[in-house]
């Protein structure tokens, strides 16, 4: 259930958060200014100062710094190195803030988790890449506790959907296989600075135990659900043509006639296991 954050909520954020420059619309940056909605993000996370957290994309530093005043620590990735060095002077004094000037997708998460710990991911994610750093973090997730984002309100729709309807595809069975996936609240353009076209939302993920699949398996559920749901509108005995038979199909107890969309998540599990023999 998504909870609406309205008109009220619209006080700025000046003291701490001034802007440091014009956004770089190249790296998506709309950068939040609404005092309301961090509070609730924060919230929603509730750090602890045990916490291993590790935010992508700070930017300005608006959840950053109450994350590292909550938590005493915190690991930051960003990509933009203008942003760098002000947000350091910023931190000064909050705790410890280990900043990476990085592109996410080049880092190996799973080398940020302290031995013996998981980590707790979070950030309002540049929209432009926001599916590739999903997936980035699902390849990671036996080093993940859970994951806070700020999406397109659209990609947390699809992320959450059920079965049957037109926002069911690849990225609900995916993120469903490996996470519980937790809606939180919607969030409006005029949140951010510049607004961005589209509503906003942020949603929580928390990996679900043993979604670590074998690589071999991983491979084919990828395969299998980028063929069902690559021409979506077929059945599956033709948009599977070349990955499974028919036989193949039925052997898993499902109907080949029917539509990719109607399947479960775990349809999916019994059609990559047949697609691996
Ligand atoms: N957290 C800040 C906020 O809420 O105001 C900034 C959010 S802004 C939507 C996204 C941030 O991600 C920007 O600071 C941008 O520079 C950074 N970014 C963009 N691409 C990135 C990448 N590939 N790796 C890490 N950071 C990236």
């Amino acid at each position: 259930m998504l909870v609406g954050i309205g008109a009220f909520s619209q006080s700025p954020i000046r003291r701490e958060i001034g802007p440091l420059g014009r956004p770089k619309k190249h790296l998506g940056q709309h950068f939040l200014h609404d005092r309301a909605v961090v509070d609730r993000i924060v919230a929603a996370i509730a750090p602890r100062p045990s916490d291993s957290l590790v935010e992508i994309g700070p930017g300005e530093g608006v959840l950053t710094l109450p994350m590292l005043r909550a938590a005493g620590r915190l690991t930051a990735i960003e990509l933009d190195r203008d942003l760098i060095e002000p947000l350091r002077i910023r931190a000064t004094g909050l705790g410890t803030l280990e900043l990476m000037q990085a592109d996410v997708l080049a880092v190996d998460l799973a080398t940020l988790a302290p031995r013996g710990t998981k980590l707790r991911v979070f950030g309002n994610l540049p929209y432009y890449i926001s599916s590739p750093i999903l997936f980035h973090c699902l390849r990671h997730a036996d080093a993940i506790e859970d994951m806070h984002f700020m999406l397109q309100h659209e990609v947390v729709a699809r992320m959450a959907a059920a079965p049957g309807g037109k926002d069911y595809g690849r990225l609900s069975v995916m993120l469903q296989l490996a996470c519980s996936v937790e809606p939180l609240l919607q969030v409006p353009p005029s949140a951010f600075r510049p607004p961005p076209k589209v509503d906003s939302a942020v949603v929580r993920l928390k990996p679900l135990p043993g979604s670590g699949m074998p690589q071999a398996s991983r491979a084919a559920l990828d395969k299998v659900v980028r063929a069902a749901f690559g021409q979506r509108r077929k059945t599956l005995a033709n948009a599977l043509q070349g990955v499974l038979d028919v036989d193949a199909i039925r052997a898993c107890d499902i109907d080949a006639s029917l539509r990719a969309e109607r399947l479960a998540p775990e349809d999916f599990v019994r059609l990559a296991e047949a697609a691996c023999i």
